[in-house]
């Protein structure tokens, strides 16, 4: 059969779009990727701070060795050499001044890296990490073998089912949980926790360590992409917001109207922006359908996150978890980035995630309480003078991992033929991370190529 070229918009150049393009243009198509926003990125972006050149992400992003498809796509697009892998995972995390106990897998070979890991963790007494280690292998096999058990469960119910004590939940699970879900135990699924502490930590080695880029985000992914997108022949616009969705004969998408009027056409479609940003472009008539309708039912989760300078630094660890305290994270960038900034020797960023009762306050308030908690956890850092900070809140971080999510998010295919869906948010197993939003763009891609009459590009 001759091989008619194809053509395919993608709305939305976060991790989700990109990913989606690129496999797309790999494969021959021929993208247009639409982006509304003046530069790539989405949810992950960074940006130059002018008074100390320092590249700021919106909020620290942190990618670990399981994000496989994470990783592919950025070998594609001849991003790898900007990361830095870490070859063990090392976890600090205080309790207090000095209390500080660390979390440290082993050299060896998966789980029992994580086991050893458990095992020398000293916030927690010899019998709570046996109990840790006991709840974790159960979690394990209700995984596997417990049917939708998990499905119907919320992390704290999980975690009386596992009989785990209020002190174990503070000083590990909840910390993991909140991380890695961006949302409250009380309502987050215990099927998205048990899926990602498999990934991550009772897998192989390699995937429990972290691995932080050495460039700001947007450099990391949307040079390289938009590069490999070009040279196959598409595009990649920006500051161009998709207003609509039109349909044409048979009820497909004809078209893409943009609010300054173009209009673009394809053979098939790709939204991979968010849901409430999707059910603003749909037409009436296919937001009446099901499929489109539930999705308004999905909702979110803020994360904020804190960037100080300071005069000096106050620690030597790159990476601290903060137990009782509203602050969760301290990311030490000077210790991170292989490029230090001159101007201030301290930079650090904090992250709250699932900050909802914090998200309205004001940027003075959330920046008084960071200051007060790195002061009583490092008491060093009050001799610092702090020369320079930035609150920036993400008020819909992450879709909410709840229970309700399991019934709302969408498969890639929907029930207009030659539209598609990706987006972190989208039916992949994981929470809303940017390995979900990898995985979605490929998924959608796909789908766009299977329904070619020629998909042996
Ligand atoms: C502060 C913060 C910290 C995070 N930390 C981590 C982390 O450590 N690890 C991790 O894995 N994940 C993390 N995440 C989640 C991660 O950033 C997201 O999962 C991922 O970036 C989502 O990518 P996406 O492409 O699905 O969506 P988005 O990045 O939201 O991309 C959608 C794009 O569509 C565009 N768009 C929307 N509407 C239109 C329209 N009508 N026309 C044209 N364009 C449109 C938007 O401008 C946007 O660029 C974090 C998120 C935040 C906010």
């Amino acid at each position: 059969m001759a091989s008619a070229t194809k053509d395919a918009v993608v709305i939305g150049a976060g991790f989700a779009g990109l990913s989606a393009a690129v496999a797309l243009a790999e494969r021959g198509v021929r993208v247009t990727v639409i982006e509304g926003k003046p530069a790539l990125g989405g949810r992950a972006y960074s940006f130059e701070d002018p008074d100390t050149g320092d590249f700021v992400d919106n909020g620290q992003h942190v990618l670990m060795g399981c994000y496989t498809e994470t990783l592919d796509f950025l070998k594609r697009i001849g991003a790898y050499g900007q990361l830095v892998f870490h070859e063990d995972l090392e976890i600090q995390m205080l309790a207090g001044p000095g209390q500080s106990a660390v979390l440290k897998t082993a050299r060896l070979p998966g789980p029992f890296h994580m086991t050893a890991a458990l095992l020398g963790y000293r916030h927690l007494s010899f019998a709570e990490r046996m109990s840790v280690m006991r709840g974790g292998l159960r979690m394990l096999a209700m995984r596997r073998f417990g049917g939708d058990e998990l499905r119907r469960l919320t992390v704290a119910q999980l975690m009386d089912r596992l009989g785990q004590s209020e002190h174990a939940r503070r000083c590990f699970w909840y910390p993991m949980s909140i991380a890695t879900l961006n949302d409250e135990p009380e309502s987050s699924s215990a099927q998205l926790l048990a899926e990602v502490l498999k990934r991550a930590f009772f897998s192989r080695r390699r995937d429990s360590a972290f691995v932080y880029s050495r460039v700001g985000l947007s450099d990391l992914y949307c040079t390289g992409a938009t590069r490999l997108i070009e040279r196959a022949g598409g595009q990649v616009i920006s500051h161009s917001i998709v207003e609509m969705l039109e349909l044409g004969a048979r009820g497909a998408v004809a078209s893409v109207r943009l609010r300054d009027g173009r209009r673009i056409e394809a053979s098939d479609f790709i939204s991979a922006v968010p849901a409430p940003q999707l059910l603003r472009f749909l037409p009436e008539n296919a937001v009446a359908d099901p499929f489109f309708s539930r999705l308004a039912g999905l909702s979110s989760s803020p994360i904020i996150c804190v960037h100080l300078w300071l005069d000096r630094e106050v620690t030597n660890s790159p990476f601290i978890g903060f137990i009782g305290t509203t602050t969760q994270w301290l990311f030490n960038k000077r210790q991170i980035f292989a490029q230090r900034g001159e101007a201030h020797p301290g930079y650090l960023s904090f992250v709250i995630s699932g900050a909802r009762k914090l998200v309205d306050r004001g940027n003075q308030e959330i920046l008084e309480i960071v200051i007060n908690d790195l002061h009583a956890m490092i008491p060093a850092s009050r001799a610092a003078k702090v020369v320079k900070s930035l609150v920036l809140k993400e008020k819909n971080a992450t879709m909410a991992p709840d229970l309700l999510s399991h019934e709302l998010r969408p498969t890639a295919k929907t029930p207009i033929a030659n539209f598609f869906l990706a987006g972190d948010w989208i039916q992949t197993g994981l929470p809303a991370t940017i390995e979900s939003a990898v995985i979605s763009g490929r998924a959608a891609a796909n789908a766009v190529i299977a329904r070619s009459p020629a998909n042996s590009y």
